[in-house]
């Protein structure tokens, strides 16, 4: 299925493959009126949402229950920090193997996956250890 993406669709996807990070709907809105290519917030839902049916976009929603977005093609394998949200790429992830072995019977596309592991950063270790 290749659907034809609309123009704010489009303004997203160069934005998001310019900054090269996740990022929340609310600051993409006001990226895009810094760039001069506003969009109305609800448009940028809107379209953030279509852009995740069609597998170009990823969502990542933090503890804070705020949901961040970003292209596919970046990496999601990390570790967070509890503490101050610090967050750590990882290189190996298991769940990668695990893509290619969904069961064909299931007939589902597999669009990407997450791989986060939670805990505390080195810092806070250090710093919850001389508080307490
Ligand atoms: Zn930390
Ligand atoms: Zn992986």
């Amino acid at each position: 299925m290749s659907a034809r993406r609309t123009e704010s669709q489009q303004r997203i996807i160069k934005l998001l493959k310019q900054l090269k990070r996740e990022i929340s709907a609310q600051e993409l809105f006001v990226e895009l009126r810094k760039r001069k290519q506003p969009l109305g917030l609800a448009t940028v839902y809107r379209s953030l949402k279509t852009l995740a049916v069609q597998g170009l976009v990823k969502t990542r929603t933090l503890a804070s229950g705020e949901s961040l977005y970003s292209l596919i093609d970046t990496t999601n394998h990390r570790l967070t920090c509890l503490q101050c949200g610090e967050s750590i790429a990882l290189e190996d992830c298991p769940a990668c193997d695990m893509e290619a072995d969904v069961p064909q019977s299931l007939h589902f596309k597999v669009y990407y996956h997450t791989f986060e592991l939670f805990g505390l950063c080195c810092s806070c270790q250090e710093q919850i250890s001389t508080e307490a």
